[in-house]
């Protein structure tokens, strides 16, 4: 997928200006964002499971070489077969290459964000195949010829009657207008795609070296059957979700679904130790993962490497205030939300993505409940400077921080010029309270108006509070 990250604000402003897509948006506050909060206040231990996820991650990526190393010969003395992938091409050859040796035709796949990386599902119909997805989410936004918006509801932006009208298009029937009927709907034409099926794709949420197996999670159980109907099941993933230990799964799953969706568990965790068996009568019967690097080594050598303790449960666009206001698809690529603004850069670079690091109030609340504690703002931060130092911000913007830099770094002439322009402020604004509108702040005066200040500048009141013990 080509990056459209360029254009962040022409398609946040266009967003802003959508009411169906802020009603949807506001779905996610009342929504996962109040049941996350039930969820972790409702366990005693959830800090602690969280600072324990941190060091389980950690440890992982400080020996990522020798689990990969353990997870590969478990995982094929089960009778697996890893590939390793250096970038999206080699990823989608090998999986090309596994279904035209399967002489597939027709693929059923589950939810796998690396596969959106890779552009697997283009790259795959390029060359022959129906790819159908099984997550309702995925299959809402496959029909309509889009991308997912979010990392765990991929249709979150979409109407129950845009549903309806896609779904009447690709089955035939007049449109359904209960949610009920349009999830029997998809179940019952999803059914057949599973039985016509010659390969299946998953994503894998995280795989265990102690057992060679591939963790899926979903709410749907279409993992389980996109892995266990047709004779080849392929997993593709990043190298970075191995962990150590059965236990260590289980402390990250038990923060996944509580941070995405507020659920204990999600309805379906299901671990695949190898194809099926000889005793066994389900399951397919060659099983291959793909572990995909694509510019992941790199971010492990480097000052993003927390970013790889990521476990893509969402929390963090659930609780950004710009994602909330903007939606998935402003960020032009398919990591949306604080993380995404954090991944895009690295992956596309951060000449086609710049503007996402500074889609952010820097609020703090993506990093507050994040359950790897990853410290998006100070990321971000590391790829704004980085934008700056190579010049990309329009010069408006950079001479903007310039100025800013050469006051901030004389702190008299600073609260020199604040006075002036408090004095000035206030006394203009004095009789309204407030300015409708200001030259140097149109973006601002816009929406809202600006608050004439009262008469001293910020740093003035924050010594005063001080002082006074507040
Ligand atoms: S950055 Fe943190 S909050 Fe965001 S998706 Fe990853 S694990 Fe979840």
């Amino acid at each position: 997928m080509e990056p459209t990250s360029l254009a962040f604000r022409e398609r946040a402003t266009r967003a802003l200006a959508d009411p169906v897509l802020s009603t949807a948006l506001a779905r996610l506050e009342t929504g996962w964002q109040a049941a996350r909060a039930r969820a972790a206040a409702d366990l005693p231990e959830f800090e602690a499971l969280r600072d324990a996820a941190v060091a389980i991650r950690d440890h992982a990526l400080a020996h990522l070489d020798f689990y990969l190393e353990a997870f590969e010969r478990r995982f094929t003395e089960r009778g697996g077969v890893v590939h390793w992938a250096r970038d999206a091409a080699e990823a989608r050859a090998i999986v090309l290459e596994l279904c035209r040796a399967a002489r597939a035709r027709t693929v059923t796949k589950s939810k796998s964000m690396v596969a959106e990386e890779i552009g697997l599902n283009a790259f795959l119909e390029a060359h022959g195949l129906r790819v159908i997805e099984t997550d309702l989410g995925e299959y809402i936004v496959q029909l309509a010829g889009e991308v997912p918006s979010h990392l765990v509801g991929p249709a979150v932006h979409m109407t129950r009657e845009r549903i309806a009208e896609l779904f009447a298009k690709a089955h035939g029937g007049p449109p359904k207008q209960d949610s009920a009927a349009l999830v029997a709907e998809a179940r019952r034409v999803l059914r057949q795609r599973y039985l016509e099926a010659d390969v299946g794709i998953t994503g894998a949420n995280f795989l265990i070296a102690e057992t060679g197996s591939i963790v899926t999670v979903t709410n749907e159980g279409n993992a389980e059957l996109t892995q266990g109907l047709p004779k080849l099941h392929i997993a593709i993933t990043g190298i970075e979700k191995v962990v150590p230990t059965v236990e260590d799964a289980f402390v990250l799953l038990r923060l996944l679904a509580r941070s995405a969706t507020g659920q204990e568990f999600s309805a379906y965790t299901t671990f695949l130790t190898g194809p099926k068996r000889p005793d066994e009568r389900d399951g397919p019967e060659a099983m291959h993962l793909v572990l995909l690097d694509n510019g992941r080594t790199r971010m492990l050598g480097g000052p993003m490497r927390a970013m790889l303790r990521c476990i893509r449960c969402g929390a963090c666009m659930n609780h950004c205030p710009v994602y909330l206001a903007a939606g998935g698809h402003a960020y032009g690529w398919v990591y949306p939300g604080p993380m995404g603004s954090v991944l895009t850069p690295h992956f596309v670079g951060i000449e086609k993505s710049w503007p996402l690091p500074n889609a952010s109030t820097f609020c703090g609340r993506c990093e507050e409940v994040c359950p790897v504690r990853i410290p998006l703002p100070g990321l971000m931060r590391l790829w704004r400077e980085e934008a700056h130092r190579r010049g990309l911000a329009p010069p408006a913007a950079r001479f903007g921080l310039a100025l800013w830099a050469f006051f901030a770094r004389r702190p008299p002439l600073y609260r020199f010029a604040t006075r002036i322009a408090v004095a000035l402020l206030g006394a203009f604004g004095r009789r309204r309270g407030r300015f409708a509108r200001l030259p140097f702040a149109r973006g601002w005066t816009e929406s809202r108006d600006f608050p004439a200040p009262e008469g001293s500048t910020f740093t003035a009141q924050w010594r005063a509070r001080r002082g006074t013990g507040r």
